[in-house]
């Protein structure tokens, strides 16, 4: 079976790899060069910010790939030689208002998250500002470090004897006979392949728009910075009101996010990273003597409700989609990428892929 695979962010290298290591010939494609956007943007929180606000088929994706990171970082570090930073450090929430919700899920999901007061705050955050008095503390929950993940990602499929990667290459359409996909259009020639996966992210819905499909993802941008802080200064990912620092290992400090939809506008802007900094600095005041040194922005493939879409495209044969993890694409990508494995290989799925199927989910529409 020889498998393409259109888009080579997170969600696209893992399949990649993952169908490879399977026995499927697998040729990736992508418009720039692998890993380079949302994937290699992102902060790698591996778990939803607040997760008890999430719908059940969030939930399921990340608790599958929470359970399956530590294994997947020490594979692609032996596979790469990249070791993608996968540090448990915790979460710490402050200024709670859904505390007993918060609660409430915790108990129901394993007493992932617990309520701890003031002293056991200032021993796990030193540096943090005065004044804090109860937060909510998730010490299982971890981040990766997204550059270094890609470029183990990369180094592991351009070792895989099965994956052809073509690189700045954009696909601009999909060739399809008789309701059935059997390759994709390049600027200078059509490659086929018995199955096609669309996982280019925010740009999905515009591929399948080409062939009367309207699938809702859009692109929503996110701003981040960097400090060059010491070791220390931060220890754990802390979230204040939808804004959060995310130590790495060398001590430097990510602040972020915004969530802007303003399209597939990828500029950075003077008056967020100001807003990102007044907050950084705000939570741990000690940032105010650290330089800012990047500013960056991505595009998330936005989906409603954060559910992405996994799975075959309606009415179009051999067509699928694995796309849309909005805010989650880190966290949720190893569980997304082996539900549409087995959906591929006709195995046993590892969760119920009813939520994250398209059938009643997206619309045909005429193609101009
Ligand atoms: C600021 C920010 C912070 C984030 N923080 C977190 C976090 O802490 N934890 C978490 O889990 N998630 C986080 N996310 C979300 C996460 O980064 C995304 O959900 C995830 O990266 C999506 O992965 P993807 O592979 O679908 O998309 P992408 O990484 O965007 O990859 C899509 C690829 O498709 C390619 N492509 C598009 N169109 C074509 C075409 N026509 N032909 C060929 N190739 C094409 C693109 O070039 C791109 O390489 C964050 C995102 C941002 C922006």
């Amino acid at each position: 079976m020889k498998t393409i695979i259109i888009g080579a962010g997170a969600i696209g290298m893992m399949q990649a790899r993952e169908l490879a290591q399977a026995g499927v010939e697998v040729t990736l494609i992508d418009k720039g060069l692998c890993g380079q956007e949302a994937s290699w943007a992102g902060g790698g929180i591996v778990s939803p910010l607040y997760p008890w606000r999430y719908s059940e088929p969030v939930t399921a994706l990340a608790a599958w790939s929470q359970g399956y990171y530590g294994n997947l970082a020490e594979s692609l570090e032996a596979e790469s030689g990249v070791d993608p930073e996968l540090t448990r450090h915790g979460l710490l929430m402050l200024s709670i208002e859904d505390q007993s919700a918060a609660l409430e899920w915790a108990s129901a999901h394993n007493n992932w998250a617990e309520l701890v007061e003031k002293d056991a705050i200032y021993k796990l955050e030193p540096n943090l500002r005065e004044g804090v008095g109860d937060a909510l503390w998730m010490p299982q929950v971890g981040s990766i470090r997204n550059p270094r993940l890609m470029q183990a990602l990369y180094k592991s499929i351009m070792s895989e004897p099965l994956v052809s990667i073509i690189e700045e290459s954009a696909v601009s359409g999909l060739v399809i006979h008789a309701d059935k996909v059997t390759g994709v259009k390049l600027k200078d020639k059509v490659i086929n392949a018995d199955n096609v996966v669309v996982t280019a992210g925010a740009w999905s819905g515009g591929l399948l728009e080409s062939v009367g499909v309207s699938l809702p993802i859009e692109p929503v941008r996110g701003q981040m910075i960097l400090f060059n802080a010491k070791p220390g200064v931060v220890n754990r990912v802390v979230l204040n009101d939808g804004k959060y620092v995310i130590p790495r290992r060398d001590g430097r400090v990510l602040a972020g996010s915004t969530l802007e939809y303003v399209g597939f506008d990828k500029q950075t802007t003077e008056q967020a990273k100001q807003q990102l900094a007044d907050t950084a600095i705000d939570m741990f005041p000690v940032l105010a003597e650290a330089q800012i040194e990047h500013h960056w922005a991505g595009l998330r493939p936005g989906a409603p409700e954060g559910v992405p879409f996994i799975g075959a495209v309606p009415g179009i044969e051999n067509l699928y989609v694995n796309s849309g993890h909005f805010r989650n694409g880190l966290v949720l990508a190893p569980a997304a990428v082996r539900v549409m494995t087995a959906l591929l290989l006709g195995e046993v799925s590892p969760l119920d892929p009813t939520p994250y199927e398209l059938q009643y989910r997206v619309k045909q529409i005429e193609v101009a």
